[in-house]
């Protein structure tokens, strides 16, 4: 080749893919669904149903019954009525079941993985690869505890706290359930648990997971609903222990409400992660992190790096790479296994995202989309770029939860750390550099709980998650995610 013949653009694909659909019928969905209370589907007392669709199409795809406060208090009885067998189990009795729990997802990991895809919109990809082998590890991780909780270094005789009442958003479904049940039972708690309101069916099908494990009645009940229905677990006065993972306004004001009623509390709400791309990063590798760091799920991840800190020297080349990089994404349907962006979950979410998005051009930043088709039916929204964007800009400081990145310069590290840390959230940061004392630096300086370097949003059931200011506050995972399950010891 001679100098002046141009290199072969290898990212951009010559050929388009055939589709490659998973099979839908791997899951069965039910015409309705009652709520899972002492161990069985019952219908609900007070309340009502509700339509889950699929945010792909718009289909409806099942009737599911919201619990009434009347509801709720029938399943918070049937968790305590079931929390003095359960807590007097040995650990190792507890933990049988919970590797069952674990063994079965596996078993049924195809059709959890389809169901999710179905109820939620993420690509199957994600699911199969990530929700729900996840999901199942953190049962197995769990389980291992569940006979050694003595020698965790909490105090010599741990004990649980009681009925747990958890409240999950719809990002990750089975696996913000698994992050609540599996370490409330392997501390020996049982819980009542309420999914979001447009992603029940994976915690219906856990549900049934949970008869097949021969689980002992009213450990884990299941209540569906709306936002009423999470208000009335949070309120309701028998509950011991609140574990809430969503918005950091509703978190705020179940810290309010629950604050001096002694009931104990972790928060896990949003997030505006920097990911901080230093001149001598592997910038390819950096492309894929950023990639995964804001388009994986669509951005509907708490974690997710929704805001680029690039020095400024690399700007133009890792925007120029991430621009090509963005060209190769197919969106579309979430059940072909060669889909990388899916639905929008919801209607709500993506005006959510259309409002955030205009503010950000009104203030000036420059917005970069690749030519896309958008499905005609269901909530869509084309992977987003902009530069130019302002340290107060409302993008570069709200959370958008969708798949929209905000570039940022920098030029020194301490003017990294400085705009990284400028944001009411801390709960996970990135660092490419191939510096190893650097990124010890920046760790030590970066307010977030998690600092991933060289690389972004890896999850393992042995590290805990977690943040710092308005990102909430106890841990889930590892050793110290047992914490916020037992009872507090005077010396731990
Ligand atoms: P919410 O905080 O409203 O929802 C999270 C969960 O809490 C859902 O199960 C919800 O029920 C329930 N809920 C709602 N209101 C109450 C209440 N007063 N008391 C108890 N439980 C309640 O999040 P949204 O779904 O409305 O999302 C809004 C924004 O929150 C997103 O744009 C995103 O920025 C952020 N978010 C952050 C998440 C994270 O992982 N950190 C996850 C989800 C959202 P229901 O869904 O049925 O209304």
């Amino acid at each position: 080749m001679t100098s002046t013949e141009t290199v072969p653009d290898l990212i951009t694909p010559t050929w388009d893919y055939a589709p490659a659909p998973e099979a839908r019928d791997l899951a069965t969905i039910h015409d309705t669904y009652g709520l899972f209370i002492g161990g069985e589907f019952v219908d609900p007392d007070d309340g009502g149903s509700m339509a889950t669709i699929s945010p792909a199409t718009e289909e409806h795809l099942a009737d599911v019954a919201v619990a009434g406060e009347r509801d709720v208090d029938r399943a918070v009885k049937a968790a305590r009525k079931a929390f003095g067998p359960w807590s007097k189990l040995t650990g190792t009795e507890r933990s049988k079941y919970l590797f069952r729990i674990a063994r079965l997802l596996q078993e049924r990991a195809r059709e959890f993985a389809v169901l999710e895809s179905i109820d939620n919109g993420k690509p199957i990809r994600e699911t199969r690869d990530v929700d729900v082998p996840t999901a199942a590890a953190h049962f197995f991780y769990h389980a291992g505890w569940a006979d050694k909780l003595d020698w965790a270094g909490l105090g010599p005789d741990p004990r649980p706290l009681g009925v747990c009442g958890q409240v999950i958003p719809w990002n990750f479904p089975l696996l913000m359930l698994a992050w609540k049940i599996a370490p409330a039972l392997a501390c020996g708690n049982t819980v009542v648990l309420k999914p979001a309101e447009t992603t029940p069916l994976s915690a219906l099908l856990f549900a049934e997971v949970c008869q097949q494990a021969d689980l002992p009645p009213g450990v884990v009940n299941i209540v569906t609903g709306a936002g009423d229905t999470g208000a009335a677990l949070v309120a309701q006065t028998d509950v011991d222990k609140v574990a809430f993972t969503g918005s950091t306004a509703v978190g705020k004001a179940i810290a309010r409400q629950l604050a001096g009623t002694g009931t104990r509390l972790t928060l896990e709400l949003g997030g505006k992660a920097a990911n901080i791309v230093f001149d001598d990063a592997p910038i390819d590798q950096a492309i894929e992190g950023i990639v995964d760091g804001i388009f994986f799920n669509q951005g509907h991840v708490c974690c997710a790096g929704s805001r680029l800190l690039v020095q400024e020297s690399v700007h133009d080349l890792v925007v120029d790479k991430l621009q090509q990089r963005l060209g190769t994404l197919r969106l579309g349907d979430p059940l072909d296994k060669n889909t990388d962006i899916g639905a929008i979950n919801s209607a709500a979410q993506l005006a959510r995202i259309e409002a955030l998005v205009e503010a950000g051009e009104d203030e000036g930043a420059q917005r970069w989309s690749p030519e896309c088709e958008l499905p005609s039916s269901g909530f869509w929204f084309r992977p987003t770029i902009f530069t130019g964007v302002g340290q107060s800009s409302r993008i570069a400081q709200e959370e958008i939860f969708g798949p929209v990145l905000s570039v940022l310069t920098f030029r020194t590290p301490d003017e990294a750390v400085a705009k990284a840390n400028n944001t009411p959230y801390g709960l996970s940061a990135g660092v490419w550099t191939e510096k190893g004392s650097r990124i010890l630096w920046m760790a030590d300086q970066l307010r977030a709980g998690v600092v991933w370097a060289n690389t972004f949003n890896r999850f393992d059931p042995t590290s805990p998650f977690g943040g710092y200011k308005e990102s909430g506050f106890g841990r889930e995972g590892g050793r110290h995610g047992l914490v916020s399950y037992l009872q507090e010891e005077p010396h731990r």
